[in-house]
């Protein structure tokens, strides 16, 4: 093992975990309320096994090749799996065969084909609605209008398959990310009213994980603060 790359990561998931119990002793919250899932694509499945030797449990991808080849790599460690980015249908086969969180879940056709393929892999998948922060032309960043996620929620309730675990959404560019995550919150909290044990707020990267945590998040999605900058993705 490549004992540079190992002290960087360690020295990033130190200082993350610092911000992390400053910003919930400042919000007046337990530590062990908050998970840590390092988000490690672009990066080679040699970090996930060092990050997994740090302790931590949960990993984050948000492309299916690219997860489907590190799973595979790293099945031997017992991590659990988060799918993060937008998913496309004819991905859901490879995506339900190894991930045990599927964050992205933005339409019914979506929550359609998970449970059809979770049934058949006899898998049983936790989605999280991803809520559109950013007004109805979504500041880009992907998720459902507001309004429309207690329906979505009724369906992946009711979906064989898949246990409904709560909300995820990135802040939107421009905005205050304090403000956008309290309007998750508050989705959240109508989900929870409906499905209590739909607790789950995925919420927080690295650029603004105290203000998620001032805003109820239970997980944060950390790539940059414990890996370092990522490539510039070339088309
Ligand atoms: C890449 C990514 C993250 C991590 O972002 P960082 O700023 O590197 O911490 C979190 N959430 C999603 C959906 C991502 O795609």
């Amino acid at each position: 093992m490549d004992d540079a790359r190992r002290d960087e990561i360690a020295a990033g998931l130190a200082e993350v975990e610092q911000r992390v119990e400053q910003a919930c002793r400042e919000a007046g919250r337990a530590r062990s309320d908050i998970t840590i899932i390092a988000v490690t694509k672009t990066y080679p499945a040699s970090d996930v096994r060092v990050l997994a030797g740090l302790g931590v449990a949960d990993i984050g991808e948000n492309r299916d090749q690219e997860a489907a080849g590190k799973a595979a790599e790293c099945s031997d460690l017992g991590l659990t799996w988060h799918f993060i980015g937008q998913l496309q249908t004819n991905k859901v086969r490879s995506v339900v065969s190894y991930a045990d969180v599927v964050h992205s879940v933005d339409r019914f056709r979506l929550v359609d084909a998970l449970s059809r393929e979770a049934v058949r892999q006899e898998r049983q998948v936790g989605c999280l609605i991803q809520v559109g922060l950013g007004g109805p032309e979504g500041g880009g960043r992907g998720g459902v209008d507001p309004a429309e996620v207690l329906p979505l929620a009724e369906a992946l309730n009711r979906a064989d398959g898949l246990t409904l675990r709560g909300v995820m959404a990135v802040a939107p560019l421009g905005e205050d990310p304090g403000e956008a995550f309290a309007r998750l919150y508050s989705v959240a909290q109508a989900v929870q009213k409906e499905h209590p044990a739909a607790d789950v707020i995925s919420a927080g990267m690295s650029g603004d994980m105290a203000q998620a945590i001032a805003n109820g998040a239970t997980h944060l999605r950390v790539g940059t603060a414990l890996l370092g900058r990522r490539k510039p993705f070339v088309r």
